[in-house]
């Protein structure tokens, strides 16, 4: 079945709590809705959304918002060593994770309290304390819009990279992710190495469950970042970036000038270059806390840009990240990118 409103208050659908609507929106419940719906005389541009967890809405939206409630978790088999889960695209994606963990799965426990649903999770690439979801994606179901038929995809189809996927790429619109199944681990498989997730946990791990560790991260999220109910963001704003040698000597280069010759910057290295965490450069420009009209960056956590009054507008977070840019490029040279999708209206 599908629920069609005009004129749509997203407000409460967007976790930045932009105050915006769209001019229709559509909500279905499985995905034999899908090949009945005529795309071309939809208001355009269609967008289809999940929680609204990683978009930034710059006004109303002129065209149609799309939003799946197909609602299911099912075990579809299990091995010595592996168990198949598939998912609905609007189950919401901790829903999911708190549900294999229950059932004492692994793999998923690091990815704890992500907002969003498990069709965007696929899109994303959704990564945390060391684990990316591509680690557990086996197949991802779809319809496709251009060839007007449901197709079962790879997760090697989908070229997943850091936050990325072929889905915000080549197939930009096309794909309408209806499920998703996932290989979960039925033996121990903890990944304790990232921050200090380690520390939240006993020594001996050899009893360790899956939940043991969804607890830990949960946790520590509730220490870093803000809780959408309360504070209106969309987790980190820019993405890490990766940088060439040459650039890092110089940023070495700026750092050591003003705090001595022992000064070092973070990084991870990369196949493609060098990693410097953005909340760190961020830091160094001394803007940790900077706000602009109702807009703000976090002060636990400089990547995120936060909706601080309840009542900023697009205008006052598109300036916090203006401002932002320009700070660390006259500083390192190092052009920072957003991480969330930006809705034009
Ligand atoms: C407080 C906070 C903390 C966060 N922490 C993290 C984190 O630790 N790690 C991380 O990776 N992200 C994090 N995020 C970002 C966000 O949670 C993820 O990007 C999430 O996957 C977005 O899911 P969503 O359902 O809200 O998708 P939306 O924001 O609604 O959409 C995201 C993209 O997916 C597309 N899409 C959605 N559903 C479908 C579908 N069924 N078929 C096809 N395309 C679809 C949309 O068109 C859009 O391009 C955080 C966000 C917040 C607010």
């Amino acid at each position: 079945m599908i629920r069609k409103e005009y004129s749509k208050d997203l407000s409460a659908m967007n976790t930045f709590g932009m105050k915006v609507s769209c001019s229709l929106y559509m909500d279905y419940d499985a995905p034999e809705d899908l090949p009945g719906i005529d795309f071309q005389s939809l208001p355009a541009p269609v967008l289809h959304m999940g929680g609204g967890s990683n978009l930034l809405f710059t006004g109303d939206f002129p065209g149609t918002v799309l939003h799946s409630s197909i609602r299911y978790i099912k075990e579809l088999s299990r091995t010595d060593d592996s168990c198949f889960i598939e998912a609905g695209a609007g189950i919401v994606f901790d829903d999911f994770v708190r549900w294999t963990c229950g059932k004492g799965l692994w793999g998923a426990e690091n990815l704890s309290l992500i907002p969003g649903e498990v069709g965007a999770s696929a899109v994303q690439n959704i990564g945390a304390y060391g684990a990316e979801v591509k680690d557990i994606i086996d197949r991802v179901l779809c319809f496709d819009t251009v060839d007007k038929e449901f197709k079962v995809l790879s997760g090697s189809d989908c070229e997943y990279g850091y936050r990325d996927s072929a889905f915000k790429g080549k197939w930009k619109g096309r794909f309408i992710i209806t499920g998703v199944i996932f290989k979960l681990s039925v033996v121990p498989w903890a990944r304790l190495g990232y921050g200090n997730l380690a520390s939240m946990l006993p020594a001996d791990t050899s009893t360790l469950s899956p939940s043991d560790v969804r607890e830990a991260v949960i946790a520590l999220r509730h220490s870093k970042l803000p809780d959408p109910s309360e504070t209106g963001s969309a987790g980190s704003f820019f993405k890490n970036p990766v940088v060439s040698a040459g650039r890092f000597a110089k940023i070495e280069k700026v750092v050591r000038d003003e705090q001595g010759p022992d000064a070092t910057v973070p990084h991870y290295l990369q196949d493609d270059g060098i990693k410097v965490p953005a909340a760190w450069m961020i830091d160094r420009c001394a803007l940790k806390g900077i706000s602009v009209g109702g807009a703000a960056l976090y002060e636990r956590q400089p990547l995120v840009i936060v909706n601080r009054s309840g009542n900023a507008s697009p205008e006052d977070i598109l300036a916090l990240e203006r401002l932002v840019i320009e700070k660390v490029k006259e500083k390192f040279g190092v052009e920072l990118h957003p991480e969330v999708e930006h809705i034009k209206s």
